[in-house]
């Protein structure tokens, strides 16, 4: 019998994703190019409807036509090389799937490369890391509509579930689904960050890392229940088995990233969208990697004592509202971005799909997400997510809390880069007035930019004969 599906390079992510699939009742082939691995992975899994292959040529030939063959090898060339090797061995019109975490351009361009050959491509971000993987991930699959046809049955099967519905769905054509991976890196960025914010305030104010874990375990029983929520409890629990010391207390305060987040950013500003929130977020990682900077500035940069003890009564409750707001923003920002692209692009995303997507399997999975669903199912035009009822309640209630919880660590000298720069793209985009009047006439002053005028109809330019100035 030929196999339902092929999978090639038998890593973390590759071996977990096979043994998914072959639990839901499809025969798989696998490969790697280290046939160890292989040998080793049919060996510590026997009685499976698994396929194990020594060659390419050996895996190509086990699997029925269409051929359905997925890649999960290192993101970068390594895809490019092994889809060459993969050309001369296809017949028309089977299907690649690239499931990697692959720049969404790559896969654009490896969409037309082999479009142009008469093979079909797909190109799918899958999110949930290992566990993920094995038990039910988020998919977000692009390409050609007719072939994601093709691959809905297995796709849909060994997906996520929530309420019933797989947490995978047709994101748009080319480089869409990779593209929504990214975005989804992005904001998963931002949401660890907050939670890290509302952490270092705990601990100003003198919370034993027990006290903080069932303040988040009890903030995953409300409005913020996610994922990250949940783990960051487990992780305060967490005692060093050696010095029965919380974990956390031992571990270093240098953060790593392997660059989706950069990517996001870079997107946003060639899109000239604002995603400042996610911003803080990768710049805070990459000045937490600077510890050896940070500790020497530490004896020459003054400032005042991080001590937030006073204002531990209430703080909370103010912080779980800087959390949630902070949160609202940058999804809206995610959003935002994600449809600037879309809509450049015409993807013709759905919105809400990918909201619900995200529920189950992937990192990002939170009962909040709900919300953003309903909220482009009510009005898929909806300019700015902050906007929505629903969100906007939520804004207007946890404002107050908000601005006092910045307040509260900028005086103390607490550094909150994601909740501050998340407040600051609120008050600025419900402000009806900015200070940019001053930025034009700058710019007309030293560039003879021109300006309009609030006092005469939009879209008519004016320009002053400043003054000279001299020196
Ligand atoms: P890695 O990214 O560590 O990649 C290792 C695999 O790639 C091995 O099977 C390796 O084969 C193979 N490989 C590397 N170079 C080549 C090459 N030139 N030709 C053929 N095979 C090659 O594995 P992961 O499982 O961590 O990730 C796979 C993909 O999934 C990546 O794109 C990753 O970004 C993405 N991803 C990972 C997640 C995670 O939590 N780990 C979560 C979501 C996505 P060999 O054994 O011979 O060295």
């Amino acid at each position: 019998k030929k196999s339902d599906f092929g999978l090639i390079g038998l890593a973390v992510m590759g071996q977990n994703l096979v043994l998914n699939v072959e639990s839901r009742g499809f025969q798989v082939s696998v490969y790697n190019r280290t046939v160890d691995k292989t040998n080793e992975f049919i060996a510590a899994n026997p009685g499976k409807q698994l396929v194990g292959c020594d060659t390419l040529e050996a895996f190509v030939q086990s699997l029925a036509s269409p051929r359905k063959i997925q890649i999960m090898v290192k993101a970068g060339a390594p895809v490019d090389q092994v889809i060459e090797q993969l050309i001369p061995l296809l017949d028309q019109d089977d299907i690649i799937i690239d499931g990697g975490n692959s720049l969404y351009t790559d896969t654009e361009r490896r969409d037309a490369y082999l479009a142009d050959k008469g093979l079909r491509f797909i190109g799918a971000g899958v999110s949930g890391g290992e566990e993920g993987a094995r038990k039910g991930p988020a998919i977000m699959p692009g390409g050609p509509a007719s072939t994601w046809e093709v691959m809905k049955p297995i796709f849909e099967s060994i997906a996520a579930k929530v309420d019933g519905q797989p947490c995978v769905v047709h994101i748009g054509p080319g480089g869409a689904g990779h593209y929504v991976k990214m975005i989804h890196n992005g904001i998963e960025y931002g949401d660890m960050q907050l939670i890290c914010e509302a952490y270092s305030l705990f601990k100003a104010a003198g919370f034993t890392t027990d006290e903080m874990a069932a303040i988040f375990n009890e903030w995953n029983e409300g409005a913020l229940q996610s994922y990250l929520i949940q783990i960051t409890g487990k992780a305060l629990e967490q005692r060093d088995p050696e010095t029965g010391q919380p974990l956390v207390d031992l571990i270093l305060d240098k953060a790593g990233q392997k660059g989706t987040g950069q990517w996001t950013q870079l997107n946003a500003a060639e899109n000239a969208v604002v995603i400042g929130t996610i911003n803080a977020a990768v710049e805070a990682r990459v000045l937490s990697s600077q510890k050896k900077q940070r500790v020497a500035a530490s004896e020459h940069l003054q400032g005042p004592v991080a001590d937030l003890s006073a204002a531990k009564k209430n703080l909370v409750a103010k912080v779980h509202d800087a959390l949630y707001a902070s949160k609202v923003i940058s999804y809206t920002q995610g959003f935002d971005l994600i449809k600037t692209m879309g809509e450049k692009k015409q993807w013709n995303l759905d919105f809400g799909g990918i909201a619900s997507i995200w529920r189950g399997g992937c990192i990002i999975r939170a009962r909040f997400l709900n919300h953003i669903t309903d909220a482009y199912r009510t009005d898929p035009a909806l300019v700015n997510l902050m906007l929505a009822p629903f969100f906007k309640d939520v804004l207007n209630n946890a404002q107050q809390n908000w601005r006092e919880v910045v307040a509260l660590a900028v005086g103390h000298g607490i550094p909150v880069p994601a909740f501050s720069s998340s407040l600051s793209y609120y008050d600025s985009y419900r402000s009806h007035r900015l200070s940019a009047n001053l930025l034009q006439a700058q710019r007309d002053f030293f560039g003879a930019h021109t300006y309009e005028r609030t006092d005469k109809p939009e879209g008519q330019f004016f320009h002053t004969e400043w003054p000279e100035v001299i020196g």
